[in-house]
């Protein structure tokens, strides 16, 4: 059946087949740009679980509830009335029917954002509409710390991006400073290393590989490297599991 088992791997990899791609892991891996460009070599749809986190992280900021109350923080967050949007080429994050876009990606949220995504009430929400989007959608990348784990288990091929903290405090910082929220590598560093610790340590929901992730380190490779790799651990993994 080996005819067979290629055509199928074919059809999932060209955009005729239902697929789901799990990414996962810390941030500044580069993991948004590179799963939207995966996402379109792949004719697949682009979820970014991190701003729905935030998205919630905003409301409850909002709302000026106290961090340290996780019962609070339920409340502020129940049913968030949150958009958002699967198009890779284009980002679409809505609270409220507003835009919200650059304000998610602010330093106050995303202080905040570790203290609101450990609340399991938030979790519960924002994974439900998680597995109802990448339900619809198909063919879908979708990306997080708790994809393969949680959100989509059954996922056709899961990632797990990594690269030395040092490596990803330096992109986070070139990226502010490209985006002008100034200059501060060694505060980068600290916050990358604080969530780290934070997102790794919590109850519910820890970061982790998922047993059968492929770890894909991309501190020494350029983007087009990262996605070329991405490419082939997906086609892999798509011929040992889907096709038999
Ligand atoms: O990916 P990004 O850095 O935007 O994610 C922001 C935060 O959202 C993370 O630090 C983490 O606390 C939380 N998050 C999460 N589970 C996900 C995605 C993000 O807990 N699947």
């Amino acid at each position: 059946m080996l005819g067979g088992a290629v055509a199928v791997e074919r059809a999932k990899l060209s955009g005729s087949e239902p697929l789901t791609v799990a990414m996962d892991g810390p941030s500044g891996t580069g993991k948004s740009s590179v799963s939207r460009r995966l996402a379109t070599r792949l004719g697949a749809r682009y979820l970014d679980t991190g701003a729905m986190y935030r998205v919630a992280t905003l409301s409850v900021l909002r709302a000026g509830v106290d961090l340290a109350d996780p019962a609070a923080i339920a409340t502020a967050a129940k049913d968030l009335p949150l958009r958002i949007g699967t198009d890779p080429s284009r980002e679409l994050v809505e609270l409220d029917g507003v835009d919200v876009s650059v304000e998610i990606r602010g330093n106050e949220v995303t202080r905040a954002v570790s203290a609101v995504s450990a609340v399991p009430e938030v979790r519960e929400q924002l994974v439900a509409l998680q597995r109802e989007i990448a339900a619809a959608a198909g063919r879908i990348v979708v990306e997080g710390r708790d994809i393969g784990t949680v959100v989509l288990p059954d996922a056709d091929a899961k990632i797990y991006l990594t690269a030395s903290a040092e490596a990803r405090a330096d992109r986070r910082n070139q990226q502010n400073i490209a985006e002008g929220r100034g200059d501060d590598y060694e505060a980068v560093l600290a916050d990358v290393q604080r969530r780290d610790t934070l997102d790794s340590t919590r109850a519910v929901s820890p970061l982790r590989p998922a047993a059968a992730a492929v770890p894909v380190d991309t501190s020494e490779l350029t983007m087009d490297q990262v996605i070329d790799e991405l490419y082939r651990v997906v086609a892999q993994q798509v011929s040992a599991g889907g096709a038999l």
